[in-house]
């Protein structure tokens, strides 16, 4: 009978309130489990917003987005060993219809699995503090500590010659972002899309349509620091909708239309914009988290005469075991600096870190241990 494992995890013990670190024990692993010690975890939306709101069970520890080093596995785990380089994701069943069709993102159980607190199969906890439970299992890992316990599912293996540090990220939001282009859009080379938001998603969706050889790639964002590194990453077009409010005519002015376009805002007006700049047949994929009362605010008629799509996108339909190491080929090929878009946080200043990509002045947060 394998002992618990003492850690620090940042906890956050009610709605609002900053993240305290704390001493932890985490769960030895089990069945289909490794535990996992953490070198680096992003900041993800999803962290701040179930900081401040979104209905997760507390006390918490949040991250979804860790990297590490294996150092124990669960009895029958074989795919995976001691001292091996991961990188973590969301979690999934492996079993329903959606997973058996390579879409893990879309599991039956995705939320229990990745917001319940506990562990899906057994209702137990992974972490606890002086014997009393502590909410984690969080996306399969709860990573913003020290030793993350994670599922051999959402577990990926990496090559060791990869700076581990800075690959969190690409287990959730740099997935979601360059998956939405190449998985959900299927982008192809030649083919053009504008890119509404150019925040950590935004940009990764633009690495990942620039991977690829896309054509156009208009980027519409305030921020010009982003707006100006979107050009550097190779975005044909930057519109600060500041300074040039009405970013559809513009678009139709630049390129006369777009075959896709991405809205990671989750604002009902620049929807409706990216659903008039399409081109015939395009199609509008959806990641921006809109307010709780909205509608779709399109014209139906204008998509109906030009055959329009119109769909929500999760983790950017990846199968996380395939698609990050695409990704880190890209990386390496010199044609995916995801890098650019992080800056390094000691785990101790995990609220700063956190402000920071709230304010705006960082893109992506990494927390490093
Ligand atoms: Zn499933
Ligand atoms: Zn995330």
């Amino acid at each position: 009978m394998s002992t618990s494992i003492a850690a620090k995890a940042a906890i956050v013990r009610n709605v609002g309130e900053p993240w305290t670190i704390e001493n932890v024990e985490i769960s030895a692993p089990q069945a289909n489990e490794v535990l996992v010690r953490i070198v680096g975890a992003g900041i993800c939306h999803t962290d701040t917003a179930c900081r401040t709101g979104f209905p997760v069970p507390m006390p918490i520890v949040l991250g979804h987005e860790g990297s590490g080093v294996v150092e124990q596995v669960g009895p029958g785990v074989t795919d995976l060993q001691v001292g091996d380089h991961v990188v973590l994701s969301f979690d999934s069943c492996g079993e329903c219809r959606n997973c058996a069709d390579d879409q893990p993102a879309y599991c039956f159980t995705f939320y229990p699995r990745n917001l319940g607190g506990v562990r899906a199969v057994d209702g137990s906890n992974t972490v606890t503090q002086n014997g009393q439970p502590i909410n984690g299992a969080f996306f399969g890992q709860s990573s913003f500590a020290t030793y993350a316990l994670a599922r051999t599912k959402n577990t990926v293996k990496v090559d060791k010659d990869l700076p581990l540090e800075i690959l969190g990220p690409l287990g959730c939001g740099v997935q979601t972002g360059a998956g939405a282009a190449v998985n959900a859009l299927g982008i192809r080379a030649g083919e053009s899309l504008a890119i509404f938001g150019g925040g950590a998603v935004g940009l990764s969706a633009l690495l990942g349509a620039r991977a690829v050889g896309a054509g156009t790639v208009i980027v519409v964002e305030p921020n010009v620091a982003r707006g100006q590194l979107a050009l550097e990453l190779g975005a044909t077009h930057w519109i600060n909708p500041k300074e040039t409010p009405d970013t559809l005519a513009k678009i139709k002015e630049l390129v006369g239309g777009v075959n896709y376009a991405l809205d990671t805002t989750g604002i009902p007006p620049v929807m409706a914009a990216a659903v008039e700049a399409l081109l015939p047949r395009g199609v509008l994929g959806l990641l921006g988290v809109p307010p709780p009362e909205a509608t779709v605010p399109a014209n139906m008629m204008s998509m109906l005469i030009r055959g329009i799509t119109v769909r929500y996108i999760i983790e950017g339909d990846s199968d996380p075991q395939t698609f990050i190491p695409r990704m880190t080929g890209w990386y390496k090929a010199g044609k995916f600096p995801f890098d650019r878009l992080t800056r390094k946080f000691p785990f101790e200043q995990i609220n700063e870190a956190a402000h920071a990509a709230e304010s705006g002045q960082v893109i992506k947060p990494i927390l490093t241990f």
